[in-house]
């Protein structure tokens, strides 16, 4: 039962309990798929699977055993976020102690070394209270540099009482030396029908707000479970202001009322440095969905189909390079994330040569040269 649970990618779960079935459960396993699709999951499931004193191809999620090892990952993720407090590096690695099923993740940006070594320690050791050891390492792409060789070690020399689940959402940013001691198997992202079917179940969210969460997920379960619609909004109105002001229609000039609505809504983009990441991806979602106007795409293939009369309006205004520079700035914005640079001015600035490309563009259709554009 506890697998039927499991939304989206069967054929992974199927895989997965075949191996269970068989007792052919390899060394190493190797999740690989995009964020938010429930690669975890599947591999918490199956370390329970493993360790299940009922069930062989399945799990009870009932008897002690499911019950300890729930209660290995619930404390693995406690100990992870207070060390994570912890200002001194020093003592963030104190003391690392990892259970029978551990759960692996980024200390900080790294999984740092001695994250790794401890892995190894443990790994060729018998498991204390269960049947087998499922060591988890999650976002295992961002292993420290200095300790990728030391988990190396241990896959070429592969401990007999242990496995290893290594998750990654790109398998190509592993060496490949790591991607051939391990068993693949490959996520993809979830149908919207089937997110859907989930928020139903799951989401206090009123229906069109369920809708515009599954619509919007890309495929990520956990996006849309966690999808927070004030946010959103908050997020998005920006970006909506920002696409009026460079597509209005100025023939008469730039009114003072549109300049002061670009600022404001650069302003609105930049302003929550916490936020800047998922913005920027709302900024891409619409950009995309433009395009798809722009090049004649069915109405049912853009994600926003809230925005349909704005996005035609869009369309008919801005030009094939007028959106390729905008997602070129974008680009910009998000290689620049992580560093202290004026992004207001950014998102200005290119609003600016928009509004000057198609100021141009207008000019020259009014000679008779260039596209013609307006409403
Ligand atoms: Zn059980």
């Amino acid at each position: 039962m506890p697998f039927n649970a499991y939304i989206g990618n069967s054929g992974a779960v199927r895989t997965v309990r075949e191996m269970l079935r068989t007792g052919r459960v390899p060394g190493t396993l190797l999740f690989t798929g995009p964020d938010g699709v429930g690669k975890k999951t599947l591999a918490l499931m199956l370390a329970k699977a493993l360790n299940c004193g009922r069930l062989r191809d399945d799990f009870c999620g009932q008897c002690h055993r499911c019950c300890q090892v729930d209660a290995m990952v619930r404390a693995a993720r406690e100990d992870l976020a207070r060390r994570r407090e912890l200002k001194a590096s020093g003592q963030r690695i104190e003391g690392l102690v990892y259970f029978d099923v551990q759960l692996i993740e980024p200390m900080t940006r790294f999984i740092l070394s001695e994250q790794v070594r401890e892995l190894r320690r443990i790994a060729y050791t018998r498991p204390f209270d269960l049947l087998r050891r499922v060591l988890i390492v999650d976002q295992v792409q961002t292993i420290h540099w200095q300790a990728v060789d030391v988990l190396l070690k241990v896959l070429e020399e592969p401990p007999e009482t242990t496995i290893f689940i290594l998750i990654s959402p790109n398998a190509a940013e592993l060496r490949p030396t790591i991607r051939s001691r391990a068993r693949r198997i490959v996520f993809s992202p979830v149908g919207a029908e089937t997110i859907l079917q989930l928020l139903e179940e799951k989401s206090a969210l009123p229906k069109a707000e369920r809708q515009q969460a599954a619509r919007l997920a890309a495929g990520s379960v956990a996006k849309a479970l966690t999808f927070d619609p004030a946010a959103y909004a908050r997020q998005i109105r920006p970006w909506l202001d920002l696409l009026d002001s460079v597509a209005a229609d100025w023939s008469g000039g730039v009114a003072a009322e549109e300049w002061k609505q670009l600022i404001e809504s650069a302003r609105a983009l930049s302003e929550r440095h916490d936020e800047f990441e998922d913005v920027l991806k709302i900024g891409y979602s619409l950009l995309r969905d433009l395009l798809l106007m722009v090049e004649g795409a069915e109405e049912s293939a853009v994600s926003h189909v809230d925005l349909l009369p704005r996005l035609k309006r869009w369309s008919r205004r801005l030009s094939l390079a007028e959106i390729e520079r905008l997602k070129d700035g974008l680009d910009e914005a998000y290689r620049l994330r992580t560093r202290n640079v004026n992004q207001q001015l950014g998102f200005e600035a290119l609003g600016i040569e928009v509004m000057v490309q198609r100021r141009g563009n207008q000019e020259d259709s009014i000679s008779g040269s260039g596209p013609a554009f307006g409403d």
